[in-house]
């Protein structure tokens, strides 16, 4: 077998905890700058996987190197994306509990193609049934369809996730997996209606241009040519290189087949694109008309609403004050406001409808007991040239998770030496937790006080929360605006922006739009239009229910910080991995390795940290009680009949198993074992 992997992997070292200098970055950069140039992109810090992105493919994903990896030890083999996989698989399997595999790091290092690699390895299970093959197929097929509505090009990534991901992968007793389900998170719909210079909308539009069929073309009176159509060409850029939309429109309707989606559901999208075509003018009095009906036309036959009705909901908007109803007619940029609004609305709600649809096809019919192995995706922390609310809250999730990392590996890791009264010198680190608490903090916090804004009645803009935020926590360490900027500092800030010191860096936000935005209101006449429509898949997405819910919504701002605080207690019930990604450089190039950028990743991903805790750590440890229930039958004053406690039993065994006493320690309730070569030699021997 001659590949990438067999080229033994000798260059750097395998395992950070094994570098000599594990004290400076710099060490750090270099061993995975030499491994990168060698094509060796993975490398361990004990259990954590670093990836580099190699931007071009590499020989080391085929089932023969799935079938290496499998039930191999962790450490017998190079790194690699499959030995996580298999270690997290593993312990499912033999611990029978729960695992999750968190995949982090900015735009473009990677997460995606480390999420799909893993269900790759899944999905290449060695248990085989009809039923089994059936679910692995749409595991599979179900990323190609989310990617193709969730994902788009940014100028940083060609295949940018803009929306967050979180799956649940079923497994029966055997091991085979049995079912799915997804979590979506935040979509960034407000690039249905906008996107910037050299960035495109979701790949969906141009995979329909390019590949529907002229029939329903001409039947939607839609050319083949996206350049003619204002929400697909404001990047100028909508042909893109590495991607072939035609291609990829077919895969994506093969990937409805598999997953159940009716041949009605499938042209689902084409209307938004239609529903730009709306153009409106002014009456001399000012109010918005629809100059061209064709459009109107077509669109109300796909979406079975009368014509009259979506014209009048685009041209006026309906208030309801004391009881009374009250119409007004919207001036021309009020009624480009209300069709932007519309798309974005109908889009969003038809991504959660196609995820809902996705996890039908997914569920698993058996109603005995599984267990979960979940797959975190989510868009990582970035940084552009303009950061608007999406970013916020993008970045917000960053930290988040860089919490969670934080409490899982480098907190309880210490506070358990401690607590088990293992000697222990603690190892110091930036807790971002400051900056979780001024995001999301009650009651003062940027989502309350944004909120609090959106409700309060009177004039109150973008620029007025910005003057709350000033006022509020104006002088809290991790928040900067023009008007408490020194002198040096102000010129980098505008009037309409405000600065956070992110764990990850800094990022200058521009407030435009993040009122707007939080309140995510469609305007009541069309929701009403949406909800009267005949069409089966937008009755689902606009239940009837919602005339008749007097109640506020929450605002996105909160919704997102709830549904965040949700998955981070799924998270928190499971057995974390982690696969840290790195992006090699700016440029998505091959072969170039930007030590100032890396240096960057690795320092604000917290790698130093962690390789320390590591190192003076202890890399595996077991309750007393297992390790002997596990162990016993290896030494004959434990087996068969041992009455003692554990501890003084684990104590009894571990010299009979001739441990070196550097290589572990007795805690309170638990054996801590420094290397795991330990801990596999001893498995090894129980295995024979
Ligand atoms: P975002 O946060 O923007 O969604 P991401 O971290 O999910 O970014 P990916 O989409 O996974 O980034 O990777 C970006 C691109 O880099 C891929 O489209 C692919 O071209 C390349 N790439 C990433 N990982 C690999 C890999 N292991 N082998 C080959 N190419 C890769
Ligand atoms: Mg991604």
């Amino acid at each position: 077998m001659e590949n990438e992997l067999t080229k033994r992997d000798h260059i750097g070292v395998q395992d950070f905890v094994l570098l000599e200098d594990y004290e400076h970055p710099e060490a750090f950069v270099e061993n995975l700058k030499k491994r990168f140039t060698e094509n060796l992109i993975y490398t361990y810090i004990g259990p954590v996987l670093v990836s580099v992105n190699p931007y071009h493919q590499l020989d080391i994903y085929n089932d023969e190197i799935i079938q290496t990896y499998r039930n191999v030890n962790f450490y017998e083999l190079p790194p690699h994306i499959y030995a996580i996989a298999d270690a997290a698989f593993r312990t499912m399997r033999s611990e029978t509990r729960d695992v999750c595999v968190l995949i982090s790091g900015e735009s473009g290092a990677g997460k995606t193609e480390a999420s799909k690699k893993i269900l790759h390895y899944i999905a290449a299970s060695s248990v085989h049934s009809k039923d089994l093959e059936r679910v692995k197929e749409r595991l599979l097929q179900s990323n190609p369809l989310l990617e193709a509505f969730g994902n788009a090009k940014t100028n940083k990534n060609d295949n940018s996730s803009r929306f967050g991901k979180y799956m649940d992968i079923q497994f029966d007793f055997k091991g085979g997996p049995v079912g799915g389900h997804i979590l979506n998170y935040l979509l960034e719909k407000s690039r249905v209606v906008h996107h910037s210079e050299g960035e495109r909308n979701f790949h969906i539009f141009y995979q329909l241009v390019q590949g529907a069929t002229p029939m329903l073309l001409s039947k939607l009176k839609i050319q083949k040519d996206p350049e003619l159509y204002h929400y697909l060409k404001q990047g100028n850029s909508t042909n893109v290189d590495s991607l072939n939309d035609h291609k990829d429109f077919h895969a994506v309707k093969e990937a409805m087949e598999v997953c159940d989606f009716s041949k009605q559901d499938q042209d689902l999208d084409l209307f938004i694109l239609r529903m730009n075509c709306f153009k409106f003018e002014d009456t001399k009095d000012g109010q918005a008309y629809i100059c061209d009906k064709a459009p109107v036309e077509i669109i109300s036959l796909l979406l079975g609403c009368p014509e009259e009705i979506l014209v009048s909901a685009l041209q006026n908007k309906t208030i309801e004050a004391n009881g009374e109803k009250l119409k007004s007619s919207l001036t021309k940029e009020q009624a480009l406001y209300a069709r932007d609004a519309l798309a974005k609305g109908v889009y969003d709600r038809l991504f959660t409808w196609i995820v809902q649809k996705i996890n039908e096809s997914l569920s698993s019919r058996r109603r005995s007991k599984c267990n979960l192995m979940g797959l975190l995706d989510i868009y990582g922390f970035e940084i552009f040239g303009v950061n608007s609310f999406e970013q916020f809250c993008i970045n917000f999730c960053n930290e988040k998770l860089q919490q969670l990392f934080i409490e899982l590996t480098l907190k309880s890791e210490q506070e358990e030496y401690q607590r088990e009264g293992i000697e222990w010198e603690p190892v110091h680190y930036f807790n971002n937790k400051i900056i979780c608490d001024l995001v999301e903090g009650k009651p003062i916090g940027i989502i309350t006080l944004l909120d609090e804004e959106c409700l309060r009645p009177g004039d109150t803009t973008d620029i007025t929360f910005l003057d709350k935020l000033s006022e509020t926590i104006g002088t809290h360490p991790h928040f900067l605006c023009h008007a408490r900027a020194d002198n040096s500092t102000r010129k980098t800030i505008a009037r309409d922006e405000f600065r956070l010191i992110h764990y990850a860096g800094e990022v200058t936000y521009n407030v435009k739009g993040f009122l707007d935005k939080n309140n995510d209101l469609l305007f009541r006449d069309l929701k009403e239009a949406m909800i009267e429509t005949s069409n089966p898949i937008l009755s689902k997405c606009f239940p009837k229910s919602e005339l008749y819910n007097k109640k506020r919504p929450d605002t996105a701002g909160t919704q997102f910080k709830n549904s965040l605080s949700q998955l981070m207690v799924i998270l928190m019930s499971k057995e974390p991995s982690y696969v840290r990604c790195i992006k090699p450089n700016d440029f998505k190039m091959r072969g170039v390795f930007d030590e100032r950028i890396v240096h960057h990743q690795v320092k604000y991903l917290g790698l130093m940290e962690n390789l320390r805790v590591r190192r003076a750590g202890f890399a595996y440890r077991r309750p007393y009680e297992v390790f002997l229930k596990r162990y016993k039958c290896l030494c004959p004053e434990t087996w068969p009949h041992y009455r003692g406690s554990a501890k003084d039993g684990v104590e009894i065994l571990v010299q009979h198993l001739d441990y070196d006493p550097e290589e572990f320690r007795l805690g309170k309730t638990k054996l801590f074992i420094r290397f795991p070569r330990v801990l596999f030699a001893t498995e090894d021997a129980f295995q024979h």
